[in-house]
């Protein structure tokens, strides 16, 4: 079984959203707030208008384009980072620890997991001049969900 992190507690998204924007002297928006708590708060990697639909119900005035802006504005930060994928859509994921992710081919989920073994895993000396910043192994599969649709 991939082990689950626990969602971000909220208190400990204000503080971090909090320090991150002081530190870049950013301000800290209602937008803001509501925007990290949603993506700290999923586990299921969500874009930009999942996030949108779930926080508008708080925030009527909140336009899709505000939410996008948003997005980059927290990556920038270094609170969020886009979850390489080779879809349209971008995710996001709020865990910056190191991990890797299971994508599930029928439903799009992506599950983090982590194994001690994957992350040591060593690079090639010659990647033809690319420079790594790090490794992040996706494994594409059928969930466990979607292997129970499928019996
Ligand atoms: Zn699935
Ligand atoms: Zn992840």
């Amino acid at each position: 079984m991939p082990a689950m992190r626990p969602r971000t507690p909220p208190d400990d998204v204000l503080e971090r959203l909090t320090a991150h924007c002081r530190e870049s002297g950013m301000k800290v928006t209602p937008q803001r707030i509501a925007v990290y708590r949603a993506v700290a708060g999923s586990c299921a990697h969500p874009t930009p208008d999942e996030v949108f639909h779930e926080v508008r119900a708080d925030m009527p005035s909140l336009s899709l384009a505000t939410v996008y802006k948003t997005f980059d504005c927290l990556v920038e930060l270094g609170l969020i980072a886009r979850v390489a994928n080779d879809g349209s859509t971008h995710r996001y994921d709020a865990n910056l620890e190191p991990h890797h992710h299971l994508v599930c081919g029928s439903c799009d989920s992506i599950t983090d997991f982590t194994d001690a073994g994957l992350s040591r895993l060593r690079l090639p000396r010659n990647l033809d001049g690319f420079a790594p910043e790090k490794v992040s192994v996706q494994v594409i599969g059928t969930c466990e969900d979607c292997q129970d649709d499928l019996r």
